[in-house]
């Protein structure tokens, strides 16, 4: 069987800067593309097709790269262009000071919107400005309200008083009028999107989409620069997110995908909203020049073309040396706001072929499929036959696994390296074009997915979480002409067929086994084979031993530096988490917090760790003999008992224990004695591998240096008195523990 070749895991180096809307966005990870793009001579042209996430292109660019993006939304087009020229708090705020001061009435625009949400305080009866009030879904008022009183320091969450009640009154006796505009805006003299919009507009509820429109209207008619103008679309932009009932109370943190109500959502006072996303927007960042196409940059910048990449041509001169694909999820939400956001900012006109998006009713992964397939499709035509392809799924699931790489295939791309490393994390595909498709006959799916799900798992030794194993088969399917090679053949029931064959390989209990299920979902826990050799060493020992071996051979090293050669050394699918390798730095060497760095611990010199073992060793033999046992053998040492007892002692400096773990017999026991400072590492290796946990649960004691030293001291030592004191001092994990390394 073929199988796509591993590469290095490509880690986000520091942490993402906040940008408007970024829940929606495919995670982009910082320094990633940085070093995606660090071979690319910088006279080719950089190529993203999806324009997800404004700080793609702005990393590339700032890396000293050309970037051309098609952006086909609006709203994503308009906040690359505010956030690759950042604009300065005092700009932001001079903008948001002429909308405050316009007349509503005769009342100043902010004192009219902050009375909006005035509320008095329990405690000290003064006025405040309520934070947001939680509403339950279908209900037409709040039912509570939450503030932090600046005079008496109460805060927290209320219930509703008259007085909050009142405020809301004359908004939902004339809750109509904006109501009419907010629709009228959108459909212009066309109907056939009614339904849709109605729909969508079930998001705001009357206060939030009176604000919204009152502010529309007002920068609609405020007679400032087109550089004003924008500034305030920016902020405006911030506060109609700020502005839905997609904000679950409490948090659960998980991204908004459709256009569902949360059963308690937050109602947040948009003037607050307006105020906090100057920090948002005015970033110390340093800009990049922005162009739209086809104007081209001077220098590194990005060039901006608004359009769906179908729409693009391009020059033959124009050369492109790198794909950075960073395809979104299907996302009902995001698309059906941005299509009425950028209606209500800029005219349903002016954006006519996004607008459509609104009477779009698919959102399922085949529709997605077959849209990604569209853009890399024209993509690789763009391209042309030289430049390969870096693909990130920042938000990866299976059906993403499956749509993704489906789509690239099809579009003339082939898979020639993948690395993932926690499934909550990017996983990183790199593709080449290819030109003829070898169209061979389509291989049999079943027994290709069972062998790239056996070998995924013997690959590291350990359980391994659902979406690896299936991304492990997607791409074994690529390679082996599992998947159709022409996307007219991947219809519903291909796809069914696939994802039918797949679910019956992990129902197969002869085959596959569970560990630490929590529910019946197919994610929840681990999966590991049933007839998995017990002596194999796993994926976390090996990484013990890299970081070992990279510590002897530098003196001082930091995390990322660690890092990356790491994931030099275990890629693709060995690829371990920051935490293990953490774990494993902790068990060795000592954090400096003014350098950052890690040094090796003075004691963990290769020679006094020898002299400790023979040490350990002598006391052992010492021990014997007080236990009357006969011994033999040297690692493992094995006693045997006169009352037929028999233990079987293995002395480590390291926490490498699963390759002793095929002595199955149940009747020895089994010690395994290391240094005090490894416990932790081991205790780590337990709770992430249910395997290792499972297969040390019987029989096996962990004795750490220090506690033997003080067992072999005792006069008293008898069988009974040592097999009592094996297990007084455990191994354990710290309860709160500070992780450093990454932040
Ligand atoms: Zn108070």
């Amino acid at each position: 069987m073929k199988t796509v070749s591993e590469c290095a895991y490509l880690a986000a180096e520091g942490l993402s800067r906040p940008i408007p809307l970024e829940r929606f966005l495919p995670n982009c990870p910082v320094g990633v593309v940085k070093q995606l793009l660090d071979d690319l001579p910088e006279d080719k042209w950089v190529l993203d097709p999806f324009g997800s996430n404004p700080l793609l292109d702005i990393e590339a660019a700032t890396s000293g790269h050309r970037v051309l993006v098609t952006a086909n939304n609006p709203i994503l087009a308009f906040l690359l262009m505010i956030l690759a020229e950042p604009r300065s708090k005092e700009s932001y705020l001079a903008a948001l000071a002429d909308m405050a001061s316009q007349l509503r009435g005769s009342e100043r625009l902010e004192t009219h919107i902050r009375n909006l949400y005035m509320t008095r305080c329990v405690i000290c009866h003064n006025e405040v400005q309520a934070d947001g009030y939680l509403w339950q879904r279908g209900m037409n008022r709040p039912h509570v309200r939450l503030y932090r009183c600046q005079v008496c320091g109460e805060e927290g969450e209320h219930p509703l008083s008259e007085e909050d009640l009142q405020l809301l009154e004359p908004i939902q006796r004339g809750e109509k009028l904006p109501y009419a505009r907010a629709i009228a805006r959108v459909l212009g003299g066309s109907q056939e999107d009614r339904p849709a919009v109605e729909e969508a507009l079930k998001l705001y509820n009357s206060r939030s989409l009176y604000v919204l429109f009152t502010l529309l209207n007002k920068i609609d008619g405020m007679d400032v620069s087109v550089e004003k103008h924008h500034l305030l679309e920016a902020m405006l932009i911030v506060a109609l997110e700020a502005g839905t009932s997609l904000w679950p109370w409490p948090n659960s943190g998980e991204p908004p995908r459709q256009l569902t109500v949360p059963s308690v959502y937050l109602e947040k006072n948009l003037w607050k909203e307006l105020e906090r996303s100057i920090d948002l927007l005015a970033q110390p960042v340093t800009g990049v020049e922005l162009t739209f196409w086809p104007v081209l940059p001077k220098g590194p910048g990005i060039c901006l073309f608004r359009g769906p990449i179908r729409a693009l041509e391009i020059p033959p001169s124009f050369e492109i040396g790198r794909i950075l694909a960073l395809p979104p999820r299907p996302n009902q939400a995001l698309w059906t706001l941005s299509a009425l956001w950028s209606a209500w900012l800029w005219g349903r006109e002016s954006e006519t072929r996004f607008s459509q998006v609104l009477g779009r009713r698919r959102f399922d992964w085949h529709w997605h499929t077959l849209a990604l397939h569209q853009a890399l499709q024209r993509t690789r035509e763009i391209a042309g036959d030289k430049a390969p392809m870096h693909l990130l799924f920042g938000e990866p699931s299976p059906g993403m696994s499956l749509a993704t790489v489906t789509a690239a295939g099809c579009a003339g791309f082939h898979p020639d390296g993948i690395a993932m490393r926690d499934s909550r994390e990017p996983i990183e595909i790199n593709w080449s074009p290819v030109g003829d498709m070898d169209k061979g006959k389509v291989g049999n799916i079943q027994s290709i997915a069972r062998t790239a799900i056996q070998n995924r798992l013997e690959q590291t030794g350990e359980p391994a979480d659902y979406l690896s194993l299936y991304t492990a088969v997607i791409a074994a399917l690529e390679v082996n002409d599992g998947l159709p090679r022409e996307i007219s053949q991947f219809t519903q029931e291909k796809s069914s067929e696939i994802q039918g064959i797949i679910a019956r390989l992990f129902a197969d209990r002869d085959f596959l086994r569970r560990f630490d299920d929590t529910s019946q979902e197919l994610d929840s826990g681990k999966w590991g084979l049933v007839n998995a050799s017990p002596g194999m060493e796993t994926m976390a020992d090996c990484v013990e031993r890299g970081v070992l071996s990279i510590l002897q051979s530098s003196k001082s090293v930091s995390g990322s530096d660690i890092q990356r050669q790491i994931n030099q050394k275990f890629k693709g699918w060995l690829t371990p988490s920051p935490t293990l390798i953490e774990f494993c730095l902790r068990a060795y060497s000592d954090w400096d917090p003014q350098t950052g760095l890690w040094t090796l611990r003075a004691g963990e010199a290769p020679d006094i760790r020898e002299r400790e073992i023979d040490e350990i060793a002598r006391l052992l033999r010492s021990i014997a003999k007080k236990l009357g046992a006969n011994v033999s053998g040297s690692n493992p040492m094995v006693w045997k008992i006169s009352d037929g007892q028999s233990y079987h002692l293995w002395v480590s400096t390291t926490a490498c224990v699963s390759q002793y773990c095929a002595v199955l017999e149940e009747k020895v026991e089994k010690v395994f004695i290391l240094p005090g400072s490894r416990a932790e590492l081991l205790k780590y290796k337990m709770t992430r591998d249910p395997q290792l946990r499972e297969r040390v649960s019987n029989g096996w004691h962990f004795l750490k240096f220090r506690a033997l030293r003080s067992l072999s001291t005792r006069a008293d030592l008898t069988p009974e008195i040592w097999q009592m004191l094996l297990d007084s001092d455990p191994i354990t994990l710290e309860e709160s523990l500070q992780l450093r390394m990454f932040g």
